[in-house]
């Protein structure tokens, strides 16, 4: 690693101060994906802005027909929330599955949004529950943030504060996880809403998507036969030591039957 300024900010507006003074400085939030990279130095800022303490990032906040959480708020504090289970259970449950303990404590909703990891869960969520991301300068609808693999609309300069999720009339996510590292192999989050079913996939293709044909089914019916003649196209998905497309192509729409499985067993609907 090499040496770099380091900047604790105690407000937000001075977060945004010392981010502008360098070019070069890099956001820190729970550092899960920062501090290796930096160790390898796979990027290497000259300056570190450490959010940890802009109080105001922090917290879950339930309004009447949204969960908004704030951009420094750790995994773990959004599967424990006793508002997020009973609003959105599948944030809830998809926060828990998360990494493993260390992972939940440090790392944050904001740092993975901002990362856009092909395989992380939460842009599953963002896009499936149609959220909105609340930065520095605007409002980004999850349509329109997640842009490419490891990339977003996010500009230089521009720090998250928070992501709003409507309540939905019910959602579920369903992961094949990696054994070693708990990402996503694939993972389907299927959102049923007052306008038709949302459906976002991640771990299966460059950067999550929505499944356009699966919600076009699912708005007509929701239940897991509709899904049963789908056959997922595998191209453009990911081939790996952990899988081939078509395997992925197969998981999407396993994944997503099981989704509307569990809501419908769970008596849901
Ligand atoms: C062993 C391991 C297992 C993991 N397993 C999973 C898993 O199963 N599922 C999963 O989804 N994820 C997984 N992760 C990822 C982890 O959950 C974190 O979400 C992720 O590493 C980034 O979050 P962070 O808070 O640590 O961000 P950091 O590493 O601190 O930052 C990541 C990037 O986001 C930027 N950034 C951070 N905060 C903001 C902000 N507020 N505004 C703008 N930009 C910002 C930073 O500048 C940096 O570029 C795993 C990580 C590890 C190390």
């Amino acid at each position: 690693m090499r040496g770099f300024e380091y900047l604790r900010p105690a407000t937000l507006p001075e977060a945004g101060k010392a981010l502008a003074s360098n070019a070069e400085a890099r956001l820190l939030a729970g550092g899960m994906t920062l501090v290796p990279a930096m160790k390898m130095r796979l990027t290497s800022p000259s300056a570190i802005v450490d959010l940890g303490a802009v109080a105001e990032l922090r917290g879950i906040r339930l309004t009447g027909s949204e969960v908004v959480v704030g951009a420094m708020t750790p995994h773990a504090d959004v599967a424990a929330s006793a508002d997020v289970k009973r609003a959105i259970p599948a944030l809830a449950a998809l926060a828990g599955g998360i990494g493993d303990p260390q992972v939940r404590n440090r790392g944050t909703i904001g740092g993975s949004i901002a990362n856009n990891d092909p395989a992380a869960d939460y842009p599953a969520a963002v896009l499936a529950l149609g959220a909105t991301v609340v930065t520095s300068k605007r409002k980004i609808a999850a349509d329109k943030f997640f842009t490419g693999m490891f990339e977003t609309a996010l500009e230089p300069g521009e720090i998250i504060q928070q992501v709003s999720f409507p309540v939905p009339l019910m959602a579920a996510y369903e992961k094949f996880r990696s054994p070693a590292s708990r990402y996503a192999l694939v993972g389907v989050f299927v959102a049923k809403t007052a306008s038709g079913a949302r459906v976002a996939v991640t771990g299966a293709a460059p950067a999550v998507f929505r499944a356009t044909d699966i919600e076009r089914l699912l708005s007509e019916k929701f239940a897991p036969g509709i899904l049963e003649g789908l056959r997922f196209p595998a191209a453009g998905l990911n081939a790996d030591m952990h899988g081939d497309a078509e395997f992925r192509a197969n998981l999407v729409g396993v994944l997503a039957r099981r989704a509307v499985a569990s809501l419908l067993a769970a008596g849901k609907t």
